[in-house]
């Protein structure tokens, strides 16, 4: 039984960590999506609600369940039972962050690997920063996210 876990903070989830997601749950037994929370960071969305709309938008998937940390990614890597991490790299721009948090996860737990997958290109240029400007100016962002993170957007922009 071959578990990982994809952690990020999914401030909402968009359809590039969607493609990563199911890429993953195509090579592994099963994935745990874990919504971090990070006090550091004031997101849009609380947990509950990032945690709800990966629920919504993955209910079809049989092996992919979501949950929520707090603390370090390799402790609930350990807690849960996975072998490995799941990151996604866009662009040349993501390589050296991802590289370095790989190497320090690798450090605190040589256990446990990091996997990069890469989305369809159409997602290469798609974050959720992006999303919650354009959301928040009013414009259509229907392609990029899934159906109830569109309602979601509408209704926290008032639509
Ligand atoms: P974090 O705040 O940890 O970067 P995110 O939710 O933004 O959390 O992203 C989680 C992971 O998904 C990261 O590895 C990030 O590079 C990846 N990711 C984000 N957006 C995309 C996308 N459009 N296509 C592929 N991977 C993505």
């Amino acid at each position: 039984m071959r578990k990982v876990i994809y952690p990020g903070t999914f401030d909402p989830v968009t359809n590039g960590h969607i493609d990563i997601i199911k890429r993953a749950s195509e090579l592994f037994d099963e994935v745990i999506v874990t919504v971090a929370i990070n006090p550091g960071k004031t997101p849009l969305f609380t947990v509950n609600e990032r945690v709800n709309m990966l629920q919504e938008s993955l209910k079809d998937f049989k092996n992919i369940n979501v949950d929520s940390f707090d603390g370090l990614v390799v402790d609930h890597a350990h807690e849960v039972g996975a072998v490995g991490i799941i990151r996604g790299l866009r662009a040349v721009s993501d390589f050296e962050y991802e590289f370095q948090m790989a190497l320090m996860n690798r450090k605190l737990a040589s256990d446990l690997t990091t996997v990069f997958l890469m989305p369809h290109e159409k997602y290469t240029y798609l974050n959720s920063s992006i999303i919650r400007n354009l959301a928040s100016l009013n414009s259509d962002v229907s392609d990029f996210v899934p159906d109830v993170v569109l309602k979601a957007l509408n209704k926290k922009f008032s639509k």
